[in-house]
């Protein structure tokens, strides 16, 4: 879950500040658990899913999540499970 830190020196309620944890914890490679199946035209496809954001990687070892920017670690896939 994001923590939002609010800045106190704004008085837009609408601004947030990242805190130093949070974008540490981004940067920091988190192992990818989970993978979610689609049927297609070609047969069951299976996509990994990043730890942090349950955006679907559609390449194979890229090293961030395209939707929030996680740093991903890469283990087997076999080890991965189908997302509930
Ligand atoms: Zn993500």
């Amino acid at each position: 879950m994001k923590k939002i830190v609010k800045d106190k020196f704004t008085k837009n309620k609408n601004l947030t500040q990242t805190s130093a944890n949070e974008a540490i914890s981004y940067r920091t490679p988190k192992l990818i658990t989970h993978y979610r199946r689609y049927e297609s035209n070609y047969g069951i496809v299976d996509f990994p899913l990043c730890p942090a954001c349950n955006h679907c990687i559609g390449r194979d070892y890229q090293e961030f999540c395209c939707g929030c920017g996680q740093a991903l670690k890469w283990g087997s896939m076999k080890k991965m499970k189908l997302e509930l």
